[in-house]
């Protein structure tokens, strides 16, 4: 088990100041109360549970009336094993799920939740920089062989012209792992691998795109470096939650981002640091700090407006070193309530209260349960996929040449089909030579 960060490595990391003011605003005055019980001393140590101010994964109830949100990916393009990059993680007490970016690095993270894929079919990309997207391929792919056996379904803006769409972008992806998917028809279950692609006009203020199970989710015009990003709202039973993917502070999420509970916008690493530890110059530093993504001051001038009963600021690396300067500068702007959001960051949404507190999660991840069987791959798989695709038959498969490759393995290899078969009381059968 790997313990991520809990209270007092934020406290270290962001400044006392942080876990502090965070805690107070978030429930004001109960940061003044001891959450060590006092009991009677006890001869030998307590053996019932006791409550913890960590999340772990599966082992919560979800209230009917309670939103549960963890983010997967905080961090940015520039890769790093601390911080993936950008998604968010939505749980609804009605059993719904949804992803809300799936940035590079982001699927390993879901993974670590041991959440079944059949309940994470639902992606809502809010534009298709890497840093946003990234990880739809792996996490296609990946949680289709992870025990996602159904669709995976994504959702995501036009562009001004149709190469620049999301629509596009999956058909390109396709394409991309043509091969990948190729090599894997005929050998697992087909049905995860089936793709569904929504997508809506970009320029829509407050347009519904999705309407399922008392769920609304809108989107909204976002500002960010061409045409065609957006930020999404998602409602139900009465919360709000708001992401805003990433943009410059813009009219649309100052308007369409009011009344929500959860808000999550951009903030993006402080100018100077952007010259001292990512190299820019200060030229660019400045063009791609405060013009092109949000600078913490902007952050909190945004947050000052919507007001939100929380708001959250991600996009940006999150040390020992930097987070000094981006809370004081949010600061200067924004005095409501603030998460300075890190990956595994959990946020529990009642009308009540919201409470945040770090997962521990577990790091050797193997599928969790599926939720329906699984299929065995069937014999005409493969002619099915070639016709549809528009493939040579011969093309899958292995030519005589590859196939005349292969070292003899019978004598190791049958007796792993009779182990099986013998296991199963059923016969399974080995593979005739070359195929
Ligand atoms: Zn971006
Ligand atoms: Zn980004």
């Amino acid at each position: 088990m790997r313990l991520m960060s809990d209270t007092r490595t934020r406290i270290t990391a962001g400044g006392l100041a942080i876990g502090l003011v965070a805690g107070l605003a978030l429930t004001a005055g109960s940061a003044w109360v001891s959450t060590a019980q006092a009991e009677e001393p006890a001869k030998l140590s307590p053996t019932k549970a006791r409550a913890r101010d960590v999340y772990y994964p599966n082992t919560e109830d979800l209230a009917a009336d309670e939103m549960r949100v963890i983010a997967c990916g905080t961090g940015m393009p520039t890769t790093r094993m601390k911080q993936a990059a950008a998604c968010f993680l939505v749980e609804l007490g009605n059993g719904d799920k949804f992803l809300f970016d799936a940035g590079t690095g982001s699927s390993e993270r879901i993974a670590a939740l041991q959440i079944p894929y059949n309940w994470l079919d639902k992606i809502f990309i809010g534009h298709l920089h890497s840093d946003h997207f990234g990880a739809v391929p792996e996490y296609w792919i990946g949680g289709a062989l992870m025990g996602r056996n159904q669709q995976l379904r994504v959702w995501g803006p036009s562009g001004r012209i149709p190469e620049l769409g999301t629509k596009a972008a999956m058909d390109a992806m396709t394409k991309m792992y043509l091969w990948d998917i190729t090599g894997r028809v005929g050998n697992v279950d087909p049905r995860g691998y089936k793709l569904e692609v929504n997508e809506f006009d970009y320029k829509g203020e407050n347009q519904v795109v999705y309407n399922e199970n008392g769920v609304t989710i809108r989107s909204f015009p976002a500002v960010h470096a061409i045409d065609g990003a957006v930020s999404y709202s998602l409602e139900w039973n009465g919360l709000k939650f708001v992401f805003g993917s990433d943009t410059f502070p813009n009219k649309w999420f100052d308007k369409f981002a009011r009344n929500a509970d959860l808000a999550v916008h951009e903030c993006f690493i402080a100018a100077p640091d952007i010259v001292k530890k990512l190299g820019f110059t200060p030229e660019s530093a400045l063009l791609v700090g405060t013009q092109i993504h949000t600078a913490p001051e902007a952050f909190g001038k945004v947050m000052s407006g919507v007001k939100p009963r929380m708001a959250v600021a991600y996009h940006f690396f999150k040390d020992f070193d930097t987070t000094a300067q981006v809370y004081n500068r949010i600061r200067k702007t924004y005095d409501g309530p603030l998460s300075l959001a890190e990956d595994f960051m959990v946020w529990n949404v009642t009308k009540k209260e919201i409470r945040e507190r770090m997962a521990v999660v577990e790091e050797s991840t193997w599928s969790p349960p599926t939720t329906r069987p699984n299929i065995a791959p069937g014999k005409d798989d493969r002619a099915t996929f070639a016709k549809n695709k528009g493939l040579p038959a011969e093309a899958i498969g292995y030519s005589d040449f590859i196939a005349g490759g292969k070292m003899n393995m019978d004598d190791v290899l049958r007796p792993i089909y009779e182990e099986a078969s013998k296991a199963v009381g059923k016969e399974l059968k080995y593979p005739e030579k070359g195929k």
